[in-house]
């Protein structure tokens, strides 16, 4: 095909198929839902926006955002920053209850709908959109939107059928521009076609995109201006557990320090109350580290500290089939009988057969004192020495 966007045919040959893919799985949409979204809007919308904004964009209509949900999948807080009771997601943006949140969303949505009705979208397609867009965000509209067009009606049904974040994204169905097209015509008609530098529907379906990103991007700025705020949710929450960290260090200090780092924990509340936020978190990593290093001491004294007559006393099993290859501990009932298989296997007493390595359910390993080492089932017990 000779076209003069060669250029956009090549890339969507290469890219169109497996991108329709990515989004049907994303979504959970069915291949047909996946192709009725209008692609030619998204193109035209996102050229018009910076880079930054448009990878930004991105990232929203796709769920890559750095919001609570991908901080989930890193072990972080995923609670919204602005009103702290919910998890963060790309819906809880449009959904916050915050003071500022709802304003930013109130404001936007009064933008929306002067900007669209100046670019002359039929007032029937501007309420059903905005009708939409309320729904979606849980909230009320300030007025009742009435529906007067079947049209208008019709593409509501067609869009709640890619579910209802779809609209927020920008997923917005081809049936849109179907809907405008019909009521264009009849308004163009009154108006005698005299408006000037008057936009044809798939213009206005792009405004439509527009104007949803407008929204998000409104939500998106308010949100972080609250992140960053002293008076953020989450900051206020972080500095509660790091409160709660520090008192709990405190209180088991004997148990988790050796006593020759106590010393490290010599820092009063208030202290560490007056500091900045990077400065008691560091302290606390601190702690944390040595927490662990003086557990891990533990843990490895304990394990040199584990014998091997207690070790088989517990998991000698009472009945088990004894063979000529293997060394049975059936009958040992005292420390002699180990004495005597460690004599039958190395010619040497069991205090020095060997040093446990390594132990779980099923096998035990040794190391001898000429520095081999051998294993057994502990289910048998039994020696194989080849
Ligand atoms: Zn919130």
């Amino acid at each position: 095909m000779v076209t003069s966007h060669l250029q956009d045919q090549i890339q969507y040959a290469g890219q169109a198929e497996e991108m329709l893919q990515y989004i049907a799985d994303n979504f959970e949409w069915t291949d047909a839902q996946a192709r009725c979204v209008n692609y030619q809007a998204i193109g035209i919308a996102k050229q018009r926006l910076s880079d930054s904004r448009s990878i930004r964009t991105s990232k929203f209509m796709h769920g890559w955002l750095n919001i609570g949900t991908q901080k989930e999948k890193m072990g972080k807080d995923p609670l919204c920053p602005c009103c702290g009771k919910f998890n963060e997601d790309s819906l809880h943006l449009f959904q916050c209850k915050h003071t500022a949140m709802q304003k930013a969303f109130d404001n936007q949505m009064k933008t929306m709908q002067d900007s669209l009705l100046k670019d002359r979208v039929p007032r029937a397609v501007v309420n059903g959109f905005k009708s939409m867009i309320y729904h979606a965000a849980h909230r009320e509209p300030p007025v009742y939107f009435g529906n007067e067009s079947p049209f208008v009606q019709t593409a509501i049904e067609l869009q709640e059928s890619l579910g209802m974040e779809a609209i927020l994204r920008g997923f917005h169905h081809i049936q849109w521009t179907e809907t405008i097209s019909k009521l264009w015509v009849a308004l163009q008609a009154q108006q005698d076609r005299k408006t000037p530098n008057c936009k044809s529907p798939p213009e206005l379906a792009v405004s439509l995109m527009a104007q949803v990103w407008d929204l998000f991007e409104a939500l998106w700025s308010t949100r972080n201006e609250i992140l960053h705020s002293p008076e953020s949710a989450l900051l206020q929450q972080i500095d509660r557990d790091c409160t709660e960290q520090f008192l709990e260090f405190k209180r088991n200090q004997t148990e988790w320090f050796r006593s020759t780092d106590h010393f490290m924990l010599d820092v009063s509340l208030n202290d560490f109350l007056s500091w900045p936020r990077d400065r008691r978190r560091s302290l606390l990593q601190t702690w944390e580290r040595l927490k662990k290093v003086y557990s891990s001491e533990n843990d490895a004294q304990l394990r040199v500290q584990q014998r091997i007559d207690t070790f088989f006393a517990i998991r000698v099993p009472p009945d088990r089939n004894d063979s000529d290859e293997s060394y049975s501990l059936s009958d040992m009932s005292d420390s002699s009988d180990y004495t005597s298989l460690a004599s039958d296997l190395s010619g040497d007493t069991i205090l020095s057969f060997g040093v446990i390595l390594s132990s779980d359910e099923s096998i035990c390993e040794l190391r001898l004192p000429d520095g081999e080492s051998m294993s057994s089932e502990t289910s048998r017990i039994g020696w194989d020495m080849d």
